[in-house]
């Protein structure tokens, strides 16, 4: 079974083809970090003029790449939310007019269950099972009783991980997205300042990290004042070691407490290298098996709109062409 999978829900324009959803024919990322870089983040009018002139090219180009003609092909997914409306809507629309010429099934992914997916490219899923799913707008522990079942078990309250970093790496002047920054700079210095963990009430699983933010920031303020030096690297290890500790500490906690087979990590902040490594240690001590997908299918991408998409096409869920962009759209259950 094989899936042409397209993704534009953000700044990334891709287009893959994915067989039985686990092996990547090919996968084609146009990114648009540059034209945002300036504005010091994601301008949602800036997104979708360049998804209008990449989304023909990554689709050609992903068959190419391939070595297939549409007639291939078993379905076309496509995310349907979250995310920019506008740049939804660019990707949709084409998968919709591809679809329809090639008289092909359409299937809406959840960019999220694509995230998560991302690791079936890597090792199949073993239930029960628990996601760690760490982005630029989430931050969620989802537990998975089978193949599209989803079950939040704890989120943010405020900030996304990857929203933190980035905002955190706006007050150390490091350019967008500042995570892989950070990432950098934290693997630079011996010492580490020391910020608050965020636990919330005992027994939660639910993240916060706009206090850790507002403790970057006072420090960094502080420190102006009395006219200290600041060292960026001590700043940028001091925080991730924060967000490192208190992120693997709750993953471990709900892994032991839902008595998981398999923890994940997903999502672009699973490229950091502080946190792999914390995860792969810790569940590794635990004996409990966890996997992390390669760093290009941790941000965003299109084999894994294509992989979640295999399974829910497998299952028989498909979209009509009455399919719209959910800005908003929650995890849904597909089982
Ligand atoms: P969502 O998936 O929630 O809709 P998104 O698609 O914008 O949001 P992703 O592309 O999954 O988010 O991830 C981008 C985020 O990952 C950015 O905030 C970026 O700073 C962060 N990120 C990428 N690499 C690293 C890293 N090495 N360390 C920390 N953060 C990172
Ligand atoms: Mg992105
Ligand atoms: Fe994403």
């Amino acid at each position: 079974q094989i899936i042409l999978g397209i993704e534009t829900s953000c700044d990334e324009t891709a287009a893959s083809i994915v067989r039985n959803g686990r092996e990547i024919i090919s996968n084609v990322v146009s990114s648009q970090i540059e034209s945002h870089k300036r504005f010091g983040g994601v301008v949602p009018e800036i997104a979708s003029r360049h998804h209008v002139e990449q989304v023909t090219i990554v689709i050609e180009e992903a068959l190419k790449q391939a070595n297939m003609q549409p007639s291939d092909l078993d379905a076309v997914a496509v995310t349907e939310g979250p995310g920019l409306v506008g740049a939804l809507l660019i990707g949709i629309n084409a998968a919709k007019a591809f679809a329809f010429v090639h008289q092909l099934p359409l299937v809406g992914v959840h960019h999220i269950a694509g995230h998560i997916y991302a690791n079936q490219l890597v090792e199949p899923m073993q239930f029960p099972l628990l996601a760690l799913v760490v982005s630029g707008g989430h931050t969620e522990i989802v537990l998975m009783k089978e193949h599209g079942s989803f079950e939040l078990i704890g989120e943010t309250r405020d900030d996304a991980a990857g929203e933190a970093y980035d905002k955190v790496a706006r007050v150390l002047k490091l350019p967008y997205p500042g995570g892989p920054h950070i990432d950098r700079l934290a693997h630079e210095s011996e010492e580490a300042i020391d910020f608050p963990r965020i636990w919330l009430e005992e027994g939660s699983y639910d993240f916060s990290f706009s206090g850790l933010k507002s403790s970057v920031i006072n420090y960094m303020h502080n420190a102006e004042q009395r006219g200290e030096e600041i060292k960026p690297q001590a700043v940028a290890a001091g925080f991730q070691n924060s967000v490192v500790e208190v992120l693997t500490a709750k993953t471990l906690r709900a892994a032991k407490q839902y008595n998981v087979k398999q923890v994940i990590a997903a999502g672009g902040v699973s490229a950091n290298k502080g946190l792999r490594k914390s995860l792969e240690d810790t569940f590794a001590k635990e004996g409990i098996p966890f996997t992390v997908p390669p760093l290009f299918l941790c941000t965003d991408n299109a084999a894994m709109i294509a992989a979640a998409g295999s399974v829910m096409f497998e299952k028989g869920h498909t979209s009509t062409m009455a399919m719209n962009g959910r800005p908003g759209m929650t995890l849904f259950d597909w089982n």
